[in-house]
């Protein structure tokens, strides 16, 4: 099963003015996708190249309301963004979302038309007492159970391991060609084998243009959700690592 290998460019808090984002993206080479602050997505959307896509980083699973501050799935819909990222291990840590929150946000999502990169992964604790693939199950699980079989084909997992995301730290590539077969044989399973062998399943956590290329040989890494890179000229050469 082929799949089309997708690289997210997840910029966070950063970069502060639009112009740095648009500077960003001048050097893009191939189909990408980006999820500037929520601020710079309409602006940014505006002047990306056609096959560039963007995301937000979050949403919120009300349509509207008395929610101060929060974006609604169909408000970014209407603003013609393509994308949200859900469930990214900031947004479970910090700002204290459990997967039946994320799980809620993405049938949110997919109801009002977007497509989701769902974030899941484990903590260092959890790896070393062997807990890898109970955490991301567990983290799958709950969208499976507010999922048809259909919606997975407006899905792309993101595999980001807590221990890895902005620490310098990278999974080697053994490490994450297990987690994602395993995330495949679970879905396999849990939704069916079609879904698990089309669905594209990322890495993140810590790629640069110096480890792209090893993680990109992995026959279950189908691209990368990149963090710190994303902020950097060597995003161009992750996206063409496989090339
Ligand atoms: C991320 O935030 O999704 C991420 C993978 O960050 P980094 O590439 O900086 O580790």
């Amino acid at each position: 099963m082929s799949r089309q290998f997708f690289v997210g460019g997840n910029f966070k808090l950063n970069p502060a003015s639009l112009q740095a984002s648009s500077a960003l993206i001048e050097d893009v080479s191939l189909e990408v996708v980006i999820a500037p602050p929520t601020i710079y997505l309409v602006p940014v959307s505006q002047i990306v190249r056609k096959d560039v896509k963007v995301a937000a980083q979050n949403c919120y699973f009300k349509e509207s309301g008395a929610f101060t501050g929060e974006t609604s799935p169909k408000q970014l819909v209407d603003a013609g963004i393509p994308y949200v990222i859900l469930g990214h291990s900031e947004r479970r840590t910090l700002f204290l979302e459990t997967s039946a929150v994320v799980a809620t946000k993405t049938r949110a999502a997919i109801d009002a038309g977007l497509k989701v990169i769902l974030c899941i992964g484990e903590t260092l604790e959890q790896r070393e007492s062997g807990k890898t693939a109970e955490v991301c199950q567990e983290q799958l699980k709950a969208v499976v159970d507010v999922t048809k079989p259909e919606d997975w084909s407006k899905i792309v997992i993101a595999y980001e391991p807590v221990w890895a995301i902005g620490t310098g730290k990278v999974a080697t590539s053994s490490q994450a060609q297990e987690a994602h077969a395993d995330v495949r044989a679970f879905l396999s399973k849990a939704v069916s084998n079609e879904v698990a062998a089309k669905i594209q399943i990322l890495y993140g956590g810590s790629v640069t243009a110096a480890n792209c290329k090893e993680l990109a040989r992995q026959p279950d890494v189908d691209g990368f959700l990149v963090g710190g890179a994303s902020l950097k000229p060597e995003f161009a050469d992750i996206i063409n690592a496989r090339r």
